[in-house]
C-alpha cells in the first residue's frame, strides 16, 4: 500500500486529497468510503492509459458509402462515455470522405471497441441501470447508479436503457420464437453435472397482473389482466443444520406473457429445451386442474415429462367434488376430504390423479 500511494502521489498530484482523506479514516466504513473515489480514479486512470495507448495504432480505413473511395483521416478528435466508474475521455483518429461526401465523421477505433457513435453511457452502466428499474421507480433507480459512478444520471436516461434493452430482448424472442415455429430448438444451457442430475420440475398457471390503464403515465383505475407463467427448476436436495434431506428448488427459470396459454406454449417449450428437458433423468409436469394447462402438457410435454397434479389443487378440486357429490352438506364433505388428502400425501395410484386432473 505504501509502495502504491508513493507512486499515486508522484505520478498524479491530484489525487493526494483523496490519500489524504484516506489516511484520515478511522473506522472502517469511513475507509472504505474513503477508498471507494480513489478505486474510481484509479481505474478511470488505467482504462484511459489503455486507451490512449491503442489509439495511436494505424487504423484501417473503410470506404466512403456514398462514393466508395476510402475515408481519410482527419486527426484525432476526443470522445467522453460515461462508465460505471465515472467519465472516460479518449482521443481518437476520425475520418472523413475525401471528395467531401456528406457523410458523419467515422471512427475505427470507437467500431473496434464495440462503442456505438451517440452512445453517451457504456453498457455495463446500462446494464446495472435496467437492473435497477427491474425494483425500484426510474428515478430511484438514477439516483442509485449516480451514487455508485459519481456523476448525475437522469431518470430519463434509464427510462430510454430500459426501451432500448426491452425492444433488444423481445427482437431476440422474437427470433427464438421463429426458430421454435421451424423445429429449431435453442441449444441447451451447460449445467454442473450435479445440477444436471437433478429431476427437472416444471409447471404453468395463469395469475391476475395490475397494469397502468395508459402505457407512460402513472394515472387512473389499476387494470388486472391475465399473465400465463411458466417455472423451470431442478429439484436439489439439501440436507439442514439436523440432518434432514429436503427438496430445494435449484436454477429456477421463469416464462411469462401477456397472452393465453396458446402464447405461453412455444416460449415454455423453447426454454424446457435450454433447461434440458430432452437429457434430464427425470421430468416432471406439475400443474393444476385447469383443462387447458392439461392440453398444453398433452401436446408439448407428455413426451418427455410425467404430469402430475399439485397436491394444493388436487385438494381444493376434491373439496368441489365432495361438496356437489354430498349435495352441499359441507360437514360430510370435510371428513371425507380429510380422509382423501391423508391418501393424497401417503400415495394415491395414478388413475386417481389423473381423474381428479380432470375433474
Ligand atoms: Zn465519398
Amino acid at each position: 500500500m505504501l509502495c502504491l500511494s508513493d507512486s499515486i502521489r508522484h505520478d498524479d498530484p491530484c489525487v493526494q486529497q483523496l490519500l489524504s482523506t484516506i489516511e484520515e479514516a478511522q473506522t472502517l466504513a469511513q475507509l472504505i468510503l474513503a477508498v471507494w473515489p480513489l478505486a474510481r480514479v484509479l481505474a478511470l486512470h488505467i482504462v484511459e492509459y489503455v486507451l490512449a495507448e491503442r489509439a495511436q495504432r494505424p487504423s484501417a480505413w473503410p470506404p466512403c458509402p456514398t462514393c466508395g473511395v476510402p475515408l481519410r483521416s482527419k486527426g484525432f478528435a476526443q470522445r467522453q462515455l460515461m462508465a460505471l466508474f465515472g467519465p472516460i475521455r479518449w482521443r481518437r483518429r476520425v475520418g472523413r470522405c475525401p471528395h467531401g461526401c456528406a457523410i458523419p465523421q467515422v471512427a475505427p477505433f470507437d467500431e473496434a471497441l464495440g462503442v456505438q457513435p451517440h452512445q453517451r453511457t457504456s453498457g455495463a452502466l446500462q446494464c446495472l441501470g435496467c437492473a435497477f428499474a427491474v425494483f425500484v421507480p426510474f428515478a430511484t433507480a438514477a439516483r442509485l447508479l449516480g451514487w455508485y459512478c459519481g456523476s448525475l444520471v437522469s431518470p430519463r436516461a434509464v427510462w430510454c436503457w430500459v426501451q432500448a434493452a426491452g425492444r433488444h430482448a423481445m427482437a431476440l424472442l422474437q427470433e427464438e420464437l421463429e426458430a421454435v415455429a421451424r423445429g429449431d430448438a435453442p441449444p441447451p444451457e451447460t449445467l454442473a453435472a450435479e445440477l444436471a442430475a437433478w429431476p427437472l420440475a416444471l409447471g404453468a398457471d395463469g395469475v391476475m397482473v395490475p397494469f397502468r390503464p395508459t402505457g407512460g403515465a402513472p394515472t387512473g383505475n389499476i387494470r388486472w389482466r391475465d399473465i400465463k407463467v411458466g417455472v423451470l427448476a431442478r429439484l436439489g436436495q439439501h440436507r439442514t443444520r439436523l440432518g434432514h434431506v429436503v427438496t430445494r428448488l435449484q436454477h429456477r427459470r421463469l416464462v411469462a406473457v401477456l397472452g393465453d396459454i396458446e402464447a405461453l406454449s412455444p416460449r415454455l417449450w423453447s426454454e424446457a429445451v435450454r433447461q434440458g428437458i430432452v437429457h434430464a433423468p427425470h421430468v416432471v409436469w406439475l400443474s393444476d386442474g385447469g383443462r387447458g394447462l392439461w392440453r398444453l402438457f398433452e401436446e408439448r410435454f407428455a413426451g418427455h415429462a410425467r404430469g402430475m397434479l399439485d397436491f394444493y389443487h388436487a385438494v381444493q378440486q376434491l373439496w368441489k367434488g365432495a361438496a356437489a357429490w354430498l349435495d352441499g352438506r359441507t360437514t360430510q364433505a370435510r371428513r371425507w376430504c380429510g380422509w382423501a388428502r391423508h391418501r393424497l400425501r401417503h400415495g394415491m395410484p395414478d388413475g386417481v390423479l389423473a381423474d381428479l386432473a380432470d375433474a
